[in-house]
């Protein structure tokens, strides 16, 4: 069956691609909101999840506790998209995921989730004492948050190959007299420009050779169409917090 789907955030960039990739699949959309004040069918959250099945959600990292409230207690199912949330929002969305289904990612591509698999294998392959992990990103001059919740989820692949926390190893950025690079470290740069869509590089480079994965996302249909799968997926699942790994079964 076919979910009625609602979208949170669609007067944004993310917001018209769902539009567009709802009526594509002849789902059922039930309208949308923006922030308050700003166009949209609904007045709040609440008003939404009424009347879906399914609320996919790219909207601000401030929402997120509040969504995480609103989505449970109507019993909607909640595709996360928005990035750059707190950890607080995070325990937020956890909790709703013992009440309905939620599915949760940084980056709806199934290219970048594949990526992220590999990561992590090459990570437990290559001794982290001989390979410096390094991430590199470039996103559009409106991005606001930075590293990308993509670099991050790159950066927890690593370490999650390498069973350590990302916590512990991450270098976030290098400005000033930082030192010599410590073994072990994940080491990021954030880039902006333009209206580049999303270009993520992870290398691996060692005294003798260099490996890397590179991700360039060309049009943000790519999440929009990752994120209805992920409706069309959800339905009637058990509650629980899913990833896109387990969508499309990685
Ligand atoms: P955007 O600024 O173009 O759109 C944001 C939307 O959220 C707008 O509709 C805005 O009105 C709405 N909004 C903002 N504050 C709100 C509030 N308090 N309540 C309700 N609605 C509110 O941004 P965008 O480029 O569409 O990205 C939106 C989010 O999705 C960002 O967090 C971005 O990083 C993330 N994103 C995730 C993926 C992924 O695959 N997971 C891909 C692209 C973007």
């Amino acid at each position: 069956m076919k979910p009625r789907i609602g979208i949170a955030g669609i007067t944004g960039r993310m917001g018209a691609c769902l539009r567009r990739e709802v009526a594509a699949t002849g789902a059922e959309l039930a309208g949308g909101i923006g922030r308050p004040g700003s166009a949209g069918e609904f007045a709040d959250i609440a008003a939404l999840a009424a009347e879906c099945d399914v609320v996919i959600d790219f909207t601000h990292a401030s929402t997120v506790a509040a969504h995480a409230v609103a989505l449970a207690g109507a019993k909607t199912a909640w595709i996360l998209g928005t990035t750059g949330y707190d950890a607080a929002a995070a325990h937020a969305a956890a909790t709703a995921g013992g009440v309905i289904p939620v599915v949760a990612a940084a980056n709806f591509s199934p290219g970048v989730n594949l990526v992220l698999a590999l990561a992590e294998r090459m990570a437990a392959a290559l001794p982290a004492s001989a390979y410096d992990a390094e991430i590199v990103e470039m996103h559009h001059r409106q991005k606001v948050d930075a590293p990308s919740g993509t670099a991050l989820a790159l950066g927890e692949a690593v370490a999650a190959g390498r069973g350590v926390e990302l916590a512990n190893v991450i270098v976030r950025a290098r400005d000033g007299h930082t030192g010599a690079r410590a073994d072990g470290h994940i080491g990021f740069a954030s880039l902006l420009g333009g209206q580049i869509v999303g270009n993520h590089s992870l290398t691996f480079t060692a005294a003798t050779e260099q490996i890397g994965l590179t991700h360039l996302a060309f049009d943000r249909g790519v999440f929009a169409a990752g994120a209805v799968r992920a409706a069309f997926w959800v339905q009637g699942r058990p509650p629980g917090l899913y990833s896109m790994k387990d969508v499309l079964g990685l």
